[in-house]
């Protein structure tokens, strides 16, 4: 497993990119809480979101690998882990709509998600996020369709998206055999709120959004009605393992750093480098960055070949991917001593990597999904062939 020639030339070219669009206006949207529009817009017209989606619906008929090298590149050229999880977000959303749309979805809702609209993902609300199948916002239906009510919380790019990816039931269904995922746009009978105050990821602005009797149409609901969990699991298995894609490539830079610090920064007459605690501090660092890097890749091979261990690899990229970004975004920190705790980039890495640990579902909830499909793993080995194919 490694890039082909042609993908680091996809990453390389990203990363200047964002180096030109996200870095230099990167703390003035962390400042305003704000999703940096202008950068998106660059990203868009480039291409970005062209790249994994087939000629036929529009795309540059590339694969996940290929955008996975170009997101790789924006994470180290952009130095926004904020703007990142925005990126995510949306395109959980693109690959849904690729993989499951009908007519609306591809003629529609994807030539925008292409070309500069932002799309949210909306699974949470009020209640709790970690239980998805208790969503309540529900689709009543209609002569022509179904009108929505219901309200989500906590939903990245909300704010400021075009498009949405919602997550709800439909009415009079039977239960369990009801939740469904239905694609918005913004318009009349919604509102979304204004920005939540987060300790980090400013950038990447996360709000309330509010279904007021939205008129949607059969066509709208993606995939059947009533296979809202599948298409959700499908969908969030990529989200997942991209936040460790993102953050290998994200913390090689915050590496850069403390190696650099480390050599010049001169302590008791040495440079702090050749101190066992900081060579300690500094190795946690590339451990989180290949663990986490090769993980991811095995948890996309997995998905892409639609195997039955991809749920468990994404969940586990995801777990390595957070803990390793929040414990190693604390090491540089303190390597910078004072000037790491001061409000710099150091200390707002550390801010940015623990809201890793929630967003995407928590670290307990990646435990207890890695639990339950080793279970059923388990299970699937044991049964005798002949009744597995008989089922
Ligand atoms: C930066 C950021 C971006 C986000 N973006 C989105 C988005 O785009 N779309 C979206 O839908 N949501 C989004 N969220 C919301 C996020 O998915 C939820 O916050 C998360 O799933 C947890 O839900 P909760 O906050 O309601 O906590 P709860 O579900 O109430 O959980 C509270 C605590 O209980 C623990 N817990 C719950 N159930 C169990 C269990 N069975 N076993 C063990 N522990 C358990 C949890 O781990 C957690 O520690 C975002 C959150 C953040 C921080």
């Amino acid at each position: 497993m490694g890039w082909t020639l042609s993908q680091r030339a996809l990453a390389d070219h990203y990363e200047q990119l964002a180096r030109e669009h996200v870095a230099p206006r990167s703390e003035w949207h962390y400042e305003r809480e704000q999703l940096d529009r202008r950068a998106w817009r660059a990203l868009a017209d480039d291409g970005l979101w062209r790249i994994p989606v087939p000629e036929e619906l529009g795309g540059h008929g590339l694969t996940w690998w290929d955008f996975c090298a170009a997101l790789e590149g924006i994470a180290r050229g952009g130095k926004d882990l904020g703007f990142c999880l925005s990126l995510i977000a949306h395109a959980g959303f693109l690959r849904s709509l690729v993989n499951f749309g009908g007519e609306y979805h591809h003629t529609v809702a994807l030539p925008r998600m292409m070309s500069g609209s932002v799309g949210s993902t909306a699974l949470t609300e009020m209640r709790g996020g970690s239980d998805v199948g208790r969503v309540s916002a529900t689709a009543y239906p209609t002569e022509h369709g179904y009108k929505l009510v219901g309200s989500k919380a906590h939903i990245t790019n909300a704010p400021v998206a075009d498009m949405f990816w919602v997550l709800g039931r439909i009415d009079k269904l039977p239960a369990k055999r009801d939740i469904s995922v239905f694609v918005v746009e913004r318009g009349p009978a919604m509102r979304t709120g204004d920005h939540e105050h987060m300790f980090g990821n400013r950038t990447s602005p996360t709000g309330p959004i509010s279904f007021f009797g939205l008129p949607i149409t059969a066509g709208q609901v993606l995939g059947k009605p009533g296979d809202g969990l599948r298409l959700t699991y499908n969908t969030i298995t990529l989200d997942r393992l991209l936040y460790g894609v993102v953050g290998a490539a994200y913390l090689e830079g915050l590496l850069q750093d403390a190696m650099d610090f480390s050599e010049t920064r001169e302590a008791f007459g040495h440079p702090i480098a050749d101190y066992q605690y900081v060579q300690r501090r500094i190795t946690n660092v590339k451990l989180a960055i290949e663990s986490t890097r090769w993980v991811s890749y095995a948890a996309l091979a997995s998905l892409l070949e639609e195997q039955d261990e991809a749920v468990l690899l994404s969940s586990t990229a995801k777990l390595i991917g957070s803990e390793g970004m929040a414990a190693a975004a604390l090491d540089v920190m303190q390597i910078f001593g004072h000037a790491g705790y001061e409000l710099s980039r150091h200390s707002r890495n550390v801010q940015d990597a623990l809201g890793t640990l929630i967003a995407g579902g928590t670290s307990d909830i990646q435990r207890k999904n890695i639990f339950t499909q080793l279970v059923k793993l388990q299970k699937a080995k044991n049964i005798p062939v002949a009744t597995k194919t008989a089922a």
